[in-house]
């Protein structure tokens, strides 16, 4: 066996992992590159590897840094089954077309704008080349095995991170090699944890947070306080988050502080995507990956307003009265926090809040580190509140992923390190070697390994 890594090295983003076994090849995740320019060029370039002699792709999520390139990959002639969890396609039938209108969107507002450096700017996609490639998904359940091409076999286990979230284990020749995807929460107030593994002879494992552990403080009481001390002088909280995922979490969060009046129980909370009243209902359908019940999940439906249409959306740009707005997407990279951000991020009244970590070269890096940003080609002083709350988090602290390591009853023969900004996979490689004494090296871009 064989792995090659192409995404997801000394960044967040862009998820791809090549695995070859005999003449069988398999991509596990497909993800969009996002952040610094460097990596977005990724986006744009061919893989090493000809779409048409991949035998399959395997998701470990639906995020589009895990799931976002799968259109190219289809449109450059992948013709092969995409298999991943149940609720991954339920969510990819939802955010591939949606990305594929946007990059279409914004391609076309930049020509008629005449910003962008390339005339005429071309999208990455479109969204038929999305629903071409939805075509060829295999949802497949959990824990069954499948057979995903040639020498393979692989399974899919709950990875705790959003609904559908899965550990992906791929074996051939007698070796397994297992993927972490992106690791969930023990002890998360929505998401069921990550499911226990205890056989690998390989494993590559996620470090979005290798360098950091939570503040053990409920996320809620920040959050509850931001967002209280806003509405008290007049502002609005701005929340950049997914909204398909995360954004279920943090209203189920909202929810709760309202019952307990640590937030005015009138103060209006708006989730700015169409999309979203799908995500709320897949709560329901998949009840064995998250704490909820069903009273619960009706929660998560009460108590805000799904905002539809581009009209309301850019509308509430003009409203001056104390909400909350959470709008996609989580690094403020595209989607409809832009022209939120244009709105809101002059007034000192109001916070932008990220509930993740913002991956270098991202705008929401960018607000984090206290600068002013670029809205299609228009510059946006900030004067707002700027609050990051990493244990809003769905993926895994340092302890909590050496906790979830430390479950192999056997340590693999190699780990690979990925997923992360450079500092935080460098210092989970040496938590691992110093606590677990495990043999691991965080790979660069295009580094290939024989899994002998
Ligand atoms: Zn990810």
């Amino acid at each position: 066996m064989h792995i090659q890594f192409l995404g997801a090295n000394g960044t967040v983003t862009g998820a791809k992992y090549l695995v070859r076994a005999g003449r069988s090849q398999v991509l596990v995740d497909c993800g969009l590159f996002d952040g610094y320019k460097q990596h977005r060029l990724r986006n744009w370039e061919g893989l090493p590897v000809a779409p048409a002699e991949l035998d399959a792709v395997i998701l470990t999520q639906a995020d589009l840094d895990h799931s976002g390139y799968l259109p190219v990959l289809v449109r450059n002639g992948f013709r092969g089954k995409v298999f991943c969890s149940e609720a991954t396609y339920e969510l990819c039938k939802i955010l591939l077309p949606d990305k594929g209108l946007q990059l279409e969107e914004e391609a076309s507002h930049a020509n008629r704008r005449g910003f962008s450096k390339h005339s005429p700017a071309l999208a990455l996609y479109c969204e038929a080349d999305a629903r071409n490639a939805l075509r060829l998904f295999a949802p497949v359940a959990f824990a069954t095995p499948f057979q995903p091409g040639g020498a393979f076999t692989a399974r899919l286990a709950p990875g705790g991170h959003i609904l559908g979230a899965s550990i992906v284990q791929l074996t051939a020749q007698g070796k397994t090699i297992t993927f972490s995807g992106d690791l969930g929460r023990p002890n998360d107030p929505l998401m069921a944890p990550p499911a226990r593994m205890e056989h690998t002879d390989y494993l590559v494992v996620e470090s979005t947070y290798g360098n950091r552990r939570h503040d053990p403080t409920d996320p809620a009481v920040l959050l509850g306080r931001t967002i209280g001390d806003t509405a008290a002088r007049g502002g609005v909280t701005l929340i950049a988050a997914a909204t398909l995922g995360r954004a279920q979490s943090l209203i189920y969060q909202m929810h709760l502080l309202k019952q307990s009046g640590q937030i005015p129980a009138l103060l209006p909370v708006y989730l700015d995507s169409p999309l979203a009243r799908d995500a709320s209902a897949l709560f329901q359908t998949h009840g064995a990956e998250h704490r909820l019940d069903a009273g619960q999940c009706a929660a998560l439906r009460q108590g805000v307003t799904i905002v539809n249409s581009m009209h309301e959306s850019i509308a509430l740009g003009a409203q001056r009265a104390p909400m909350v707005l959470i709008a996609g997407s989580a690094m403020a990279s595209g989607g409809r926090v832009l022209h939120h951000l244009a709105a809101f991020a002059s007034d000192p009244r109001n916070t932008i809040l990220f509930a993740g970590c913002q991956a270098g070269g991202t705008r929401g890096a960018a607000l984090l580190a206290g600068r002013s940003i670029k809205i299609h080609g228009e510059h946006v002083p900030l004067r707002a509140q700027v609050v990051q709350v990493h244990n809003l988090s769905g993926h895994a602290d340092a302890d909590e992923i050496l906790g979830w390591l430390a479950q192999f009853r056997h340590p693999p023969r190699q780990t690979f390190i990925t997923h992360g900004e450079p500092d935080a996979a460098d210092e989970l490689r040496q938590r691992i070697a110093r606590q677990l004494n495990w043999n691991c090296r965080v790979p660069s871009y295009a580094d290939s390994m024989e899994l002998a």
